[in-house]
C-alpha cells in the first residue's frame, strides 16, 4: 500500500479533508501528507521524515504514540467482543470499569457519565439534556445557551453554533437562535489597553449580566465554556474569572457546562480544569485525553443535580429518549481503561504540569523580548506565541498576511517540529504530548526562535 505510487492522485481526487481548502489541497497547492507512524511525542511521514509533535495530533494524544499497552487492550478487546450496545442497561467490563475511573477522578459532585465518540457529539448530548432538565422542571422558556466569542465546542449545528469563531459560522447558517455570545476572558486583546486584569474581569462580568439582562434571565438554561480557550487561542483566563462568572451564574440560576475536551484529564498539570479553577460545573465534557485519541470515545459527565431531575423525566416519560449506536463503544472503553491506567503508573499528569512549566518559561525568555512578540502565555502543558505588527500600541498583523501559518510552515519545513497556527489570530500554538521531556521542550523552542527569525527578522 505505502508502495503505491497512486496515493497523493487518489488522495487529492477522492478525499474531502477536514478543515482544509478544498480547491488548494485539490489542485496541488496544499502538501498532502501520509502520517506512518509514530512513538512518543514523534510522527513518521511516508516520505522518511521524523517529526515532533508538538501538538499532540489534535492536542489528544496525551500519554504520546505508539503505546503498546493501550494497542494491546483494544486488540484483545476485539478479539473478545468487539460490539455490543449499550442500550437499556448493557455494558461490557470495559464501560462499566471506565465510568468508575472517570467519576473517581471527576469533581465529588459529579454522578454519571454518558459515552459518546466525539467531543462534539458529547456537547450535543449536554444540550439535549439541559433542555429536557428544564422541561423536566416546568420551565419550557429556559432554552437559550451562552457561548464565548472564541470559544470552541465542536463544528455540529448546535455546537458549531456554540463556537465562537467566524470560519465555523460563516456560509453554514449558524449560530442557531438558541445560542449567544459573550465576550471572551482573553486580557490581551481588551480594548481598553489601560485596563488592568481585575477591571477586565469586572468588565467580562458585567458584559454578562448585560446579555442576561436583555435576554431574560428566564430564558437562559446555561453557560459553556472551556476552562482555558483553546482553539481560540490557548488563553488562560485572568485570576477570580471563573469564580466571578460561576457567582453570577448561581444568582440566575444558569447551569455551567465545563467543556474540558482539551483540558480533561491532565492537560493542565491536575485531572482536570473544572478543579484548576474552582469551577463547579453541572456537565463536564470529555473526549480527546480520555483515550489519548488511541480510538473515538467522548463523554458527558453529569451532576448529581442534575441526575435526580434526568430520573424524575424517566419516572414520568419513559426511557431517555437519546443514545448513539456506538455508545460506550467497548474498543473505545478498553483503551480508556489502559489510558488512564498509563496516565497514573508513568505519572504523566504530574509531568505535563513540570514540563509544560519548563516549556512556558523556556519559551516566555527566548521570544518574550522579541518585537514582534505581543504575548507568550500558557498554562500546563498548552503554551501559545502571540504576534503583533506593533508591540507599543498591539497593532495586529493583517490576517491576509498569513504570519502565523507563514511561522508554523517554517518550523516544520527548518526544524520537523509541528505546532499549530490557531485559526483566528496570528497565534502559534504548542499543546505536546504530557511524555515531553526537557531536551525536547528545549528542542521546540529553539526551532520556533529560528522560525520567527526567519519570517519576522
Ligand atoms: N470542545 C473542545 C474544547 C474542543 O477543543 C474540541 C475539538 O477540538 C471539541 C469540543 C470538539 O471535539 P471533536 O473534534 O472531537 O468533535
Amino acid at each position: 500500500m505505502l508502495h503505491n505510487d497512486q496515493l497523493e492522485q487518489w488522495d487529492r481526487e477522492n478525499f474531502f479533508h477536514p478543515s482544509t481548502h478544498l480547491s488548494d489541497f485539490a489542485r496541488g497547492d496544499l502538501p498532502h501528507r501520509v502520517v506512518t507512524g509514530g512513538e512518543d511525542c514523534h510522527i513518521s511521514t511516508r516520505d522518511g521524515k521524523q517529526l515532533l509533535d508538538a501538538f499532540a495530533g489534535l492536542y489528544c494524544v496525551n500519554v504520546g504514540y505508539g503505546r503498546p499497552e493501550i494497542a494491546e487492550a483494544i486488540a484483545e478487546q476485539a478479539r473478545e467482543l468487539a460490539y455490543y450496545h449499550a442500550y437499556v442497561g448493557h455494558g461490557t467490563e470495559a464501560s462499566i470499569t471506565l465510568s468508575k475511573m472517570i467519576l473517581d477522578r471527576a469533581p465529588d459532585h459529579m454522578s454519571k457519565v454518558y459515552f459518546g465518540l466525539s467531543g462534539s457529539d458529547a456537547n450535543e448530548t449536554n444540550i439535549k439534556l439541559i433542555w429536557y432538565y428544564n422541561n423536566i422542571l416546568g420551565r419550557p422558556e429556559k432554552k437559550k445557551i451562552i457561548s464565548r466569542w472564541r470559544g470552541y465546542h465542536g463544528s455540529g449545528l448546535m455546537t458549531g453554533s456554540l463556537t465562537g469563531l467566524g470560519l465555523f459560522h460563516a456560509k453554514f447558517d449558524l449560530p442557531l437562535a438558541q445560542v449567544i455570545h459573550t465576550e471572551a476572558p482573553y486580557y490581551f486583546r481588551r480594548t481598553d489597553l489601560a485596563q488592568s486584569e481585575g477591571a477586565f474581569v469586572d468588565h467580562c462580568v458585567a458584559e454578562l449580566e448585560a446579555l442576561i439582562d436583555r435576554e431574560g434571565a428566564d430564558t437562559i438554561a446555561a453557560f459553556i465554556g472551556e476552562p482555558v480557550l483553546g482553539t481560540g487561542g490557548i488563553v488562560p483566563p485572568p485570576p477570580g474569572y471563573w469564580a466571578a462568572i460561576q457567582a453570577v451564574l448561581d444568582k440566575h440560576d444558569i447551569l455551567l457546562v465545563a467543556d474540558e475536551v482539551v483540558t480533561g484529564f491532565g492537560r493542565l498539570g491536575t485531572m482536570f480544569g473544572s478543579d484548576h479553577y474552582g469551577m463547579r460545573p453541572d456537565l463536564i465534557t470529555i473526549a480527546k485525553g480520555l483515550t489519548s485519541a488511541y480510538a473515538p470515545l467522548s463523554g458527558s459527565i453529569v451532576s448529581d443535580r442534575m441526575w435526580k431531575v434526568l430520573e424524575q423525566g424517566t419516572d414520568e416519560n419513559g426511557p431517555i429518549g437519546h443514545g448513539w449506536t456506538y455508545s460506550a463503544h467497548p474498543i473505545g472503553a478498553a483503551a480508556g481503561v489502559a489510558n488512564l491506567k498509563l496516565l497514573d503508573d508513568l505519572k504523566l499528569v504530574e509531568n505535563a504540569g513540570s514540563v509544560g512549566a519548563y516549556l512556558n518559561s523556556a519559551m516566555q525568555d527566548a521570544l518574550g523580548d522579541h518585537a514582534n512578540v505581543g504575548e507568550v502565555r500558557g498554562t500546563g502543558m498548552l503554551c501559545a506565541v502571540e504576534f503583533v505588527a506593533d508591540k507599543a500600541d498591539r497593532r495586529f498583523f493583517e490576517a491576509s498576511d498569513k504570519i502565523g501559518p507563514q511561522i508554523a510552515a517554517k518550523l516544520l519545513e527548518q526544524d520537523d517540529v509541528i505546532a499549530r497556527a490557531m485559526p483566528q489570530g496570528d497565534i502559534l500554538g504548542f499543546a505536546p504530548p504530557f511524555c515531553l521531556t526537557t531536551v525536547e521542550a528545549d528542542r521546540i523552542v529553539e526551532a520556533t526562535t529560528r522560525a520567527v527569525k526567519a519570517v519576522l527578522g
